[in-house]
């Protein structure tokens, strides 16, 4: 709490701290601990949660004015985890409105900032999660992941996300956004961390219809072991070239040869409708937001405006939504109305669809002879605040290497993999459907032998936003 006072200033990576709760509910772990209770690894350690996530007792913005006071009436399955388990929710992390974008800029509340650079961004949509993670304001936070808001954030802060399977951790009670790919997962400073938290949050919940009836993978072993010799790695070969830069490629290449150094077999896989991932993402993902937004009427919940008896329940919804939603979330709620409507449906959204089966197409093909993907997470390191917010095909490219596995559904995760002009670059790795134990394997690998050359982790090289050089 004191650190989170001391550096959330200039960061920013907090919308709501949850001091007295918080406070209360270490407390009571303190008790049981002292009672003999046993009680599991992560009890009594902080969390910050992404306001994406139902928790009860505080609003649930999704930083959103549609939902600013807006006060769930129960928790999210991954969240009442959480609490279960003993973890202490210290607040709710800033976000791109909704969850749309890759910068946390388009949260109506203001950017959070980048702890490795305060002019630069942290990423997003989870920004929030990661900056408080590389801040040290937290040990442990929660993200979602629907195009890469997880990982690219994790990437661009030199911190650990994991996307799980599609599936694999419950969607009840997270802020709908694109359904068939939202996510949530767990975020850290170390892989063990991360799997630690997995464990904690995933697993079958009757209340979610997708998800899968099976065990969580076994990832706090699989991070433990840390082992890649004898795994079959492919590197992604249309993930690269063209619009990546060359200290991104650079550190990528390295990890790659360091990986083939571990007893890894190295091969180059083609997967040749990665390439359409992107666009083929932005007709599907606001086909669904376009949906899942109609439920800000004005009517049901959160903000109501000029409902003076004057107006009619239409003039209410419309001056509601004209004035609750930013211009990020219009925009894709026009782009999908529009794929979705008569006469253009089979050409924009069945055309996508299509191109989704081929992107799955083409990681089956890859299974067949790997274990496990590797890529960039991002093509580049951070960028500066504003520098893309005009220019939303700019934007979109943050997530071209993440978005392919969130359209498969496949497990995928990023990890800190050194720095590229002073800033971090990630390693993103992909496994099969419920293999998620895998990029933790792979994780852990590289994050050890890492650790070993530099003799110390990424993120003790985060300059303090509470100094006053840093800024
Ligand atoms: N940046 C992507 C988008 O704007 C992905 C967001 C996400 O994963 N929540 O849609």
């Amino acid at each position: 709490m004191d650190r989170i006072e001391q550096v959330d200033g200039p960061v920013h990576a907090f919308l709501a701290v949850d001091r007295e709760r918080a406070i209360e509910s270490a407390r009571r772990v303190d008790e049981r601990i002292a009672a003999g209770e046993k009680l599991g690894p992560l009890a009594g350690v902080p969390i910050a949660v992404k306001d994406l996530f139902c928790y009860r007792g505080m609003p649930t913005t999704a930083a959103s004015r549609m939902l600013e006071k807006w006060v769930p009436p129960y928790n999210s399955t991954v969240v009442q985890r959480c609490l279960d388990a003993g973890l202490v929710v210290l607040g709710k992390t800033n976000l791109d409105e909704f969850a749309m974008g890759s910068s946390t800029e388009t949260s109506a509340f203001g950017p959070t900032h980048n702890p490795w650079d305060l002019d630069r961004v942290p990423g997003g949509s989870g920004g929030g999660s990661a900056a408080a993670l590389a801040a040290h304001e937290a040990p442990l936070a929660l993200g979602t992941d629907t195009g890469g808001s997880i990982r690219q954030p994790a990437a661009v802060t030199g911190t650990v996300g994991v996307k799980p399977t599609y599936g694999g951790t419950s969607r009840h009670g997270v802020i709908a956004m694109a359904s068939s790919l939202d996510q949530p997962g767990p975020c850290a400073r170390t892989v063990l961390d991360t799997a630690l938290l997995h464990e904690v949050i995933g697993g079958h919940d009757p209340m979610d219809q997708t998800s899968i009836d099976q065990p969580v993978p076994a990832t706090t072993e699989a991070a433990r072991i840390g082992e890649v010799r004898g795994m079959r790695i492919g590197v992604v070969k249309e993930l690269s070239g063209e619009g990546y830069q060359p200290g991104v490629e650079a550190r990528f290449t390295e990890t790659v040869e360091l990986l083939t150094r571990l007893g890894a077999e190295v091969v180059e896989v083609s997967c040749p409708n990665f390439e359409y991932a992107l666009p083929a993402y932005y007709l599907i993902q606001p086909a669904e937001v376009s949906s899942n937004l109609a439920r800000y009427d004005a009517m049901r919940y959160g903000l109501r405006l000029d409902d003076d008896g004057d107006h009619s329940a239409e003039q209410v919804m419309r001056a509601t939504r004209g004035a609750g939603f930013g211009e990020e979330a219009k925009r894709r709620i026009i782009l999908g109305t529009y794929a979705l409507s008569a006469g253009y449906f089979d050409a924009y959204y069945g055309s996508a669809q299509k191109i989704r089966t081929l992107i799955q197409r083409d990681f089956a093909q890859a299974w067949r002879s790997c274990d496990a993907l590797v890529a960039p997470t991002t093509p580049t390191v951070a960028f500066t605040l504003g520098e893309r917010t005009d220019d939303p095909m700019a934007m979109y490219r943050a997530d071209l290497c993440t978005i392919p596995a969130n359209m498969a559904g496949v497990a995928a995760g990023s990890f800190p993999c050194g720095l590229a002009d002073g800033l971090p670059v990630g390693l993103q790795v992909m496994a099969p459907v419920m293999a998620d134990d895998r990029v933790y394997r792979v994780g852990a690998a590289v994050e050890h032998a890492l650790k070993e050359s530099w003799g110390h982790s990424l993120l003790s090289e985060v300059p303090d936003p509470a100094k006053e050089d840093a800024r």
